[in-house]
């Protein structure tokens, strides 16, 4: 476990089972590219062991995963003014020295986009352990596992259509996992998805009280890992190729596209050229999101 600053990485049950989990609980496992480039290394290591059947992505502390971190770019400069601004979010590398839109676009393919589509089509089976609210890029994260099992207190919510004027995220899988109508909702208003009602849409799979999430999910895992891998492994490719047939891969390198329209209207209308409106800035400062609720316009419930 000691290779890695970011995570933790265990091997479980004679290593069938390997256990990832953020490690950034002071900031509720928010995700900088650091990490991301940790959680790559993790899952490819984790789908090179053929010892290794399921792999558990999970968060320690109260939150799996609270998004993308958007103070870590401004504090890496903070630390290194030498630097360019894309650079200091994406390091080194894969584009981010490049001119105009191509340093953001080539970062966020690499990082935000092509892992996570990556991630989703590993040669294991994946189960993604969630607590805690759920934003934005942590719903990529347990989008692209293959199962999802979800503590009681449980939330979804992708605000940057309510706060940041974007259209959604990177990897936009949000009308294959809620539904057309209820991503449009969602994404309208910022409001969060229970995990109740997320179980009966078919995302979640399991709901365990938060304190018994871990033990559950293991024994959810040894379940599963006791299916033949070839087995495993062609019930996985055979759904995935279904949705990629129902146009689930185009239709995501459509969105990445207007994505990046998206933010090119914001660098052209801001001061700074910052890729999100310039009033919307204050993000730190919103109150909680609210829960989607049947029987008002506006919940008056605010989830922390
Ligand atoms: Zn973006």
């Amino acid at each position: 476990m000691a290779e890695y600053e970011f995570l933790t990485y265990e091997s479980l049950d004679e290593g069938r089972i390997v256990r990832i989990m953020l490690n950034r609980p002071e900031a509720r496992n928010a995700q900088h590219v650091p990490l991301l480039k940790e959680l790559d290394d993790a899952f490819l290591r984790a789908e090179a062991d053929d010892e290794v059947r399921v792999v558990i992505l999970g968060g320690h502390g109260r939150t799996f995963s609270a998004g993308h971190d958007m103070a870590a770019g401004a504090a890496a400069q903070a630390a290194d003014p030498g630097i360019s601004p894309w650079e200091a979010v994406f390091g080194a590398g894969n584009g981010s020295s490049r001119q105009g839109r191509e340093a953001h676009y080539l970062g966020e393919w690499h990082y935000f986009f092509t892992n996570t589509l990556r991630w989703r089509n590993l040669r294991k089976i994946t189960i993604a352990q969630v607590q805690g609210t759920v934003y934005a890029a942590g719903l990529m994260l347990m989008w692209a596992c293959d199962l999802i099992v979800g503590a009681d207190n449980a939330n979804f919510v992708d605000v940057v259509g309510a706060r940041l004027g974007m259209c959604g995220l990177e990897y936009f899988g949000h009308p294959w996992e809620f539904g057309p109508r209820k991503a449009k909702e969602l994404l309208l208003t910022g409001d969060a998805l229970g995990v109740d009602e997320a179980y009966q849409l078919g995302m979640v799979s399991k709901v365990f009280p938060a304190a018994d999430l871990e033990d559950k999910t293991l024994e959810f895992a040894r379940r599963i890992a006791r299916l033949p891998t070839v087995t495993a492994l062609l019930i996985k490719e055979s759904v995935n190729q279904t949705q990629d047939n129902m146009g689930f891969y185009n239709a995501l390198q459509a969105c990445f596209s207007l994505h990046h329209v998206n933010h090119a209207h914001w660098a052209e209308l801001t001061a700074s050229g910052q890729p999100y409106p310039a009033e919307l800035g204050a993000w730190r400062e919103s109150p909680g999101v609210r829960p989607s609720v049947k029987d008002q316009a506006s919940a008056d419930a605010v989830i922390r």
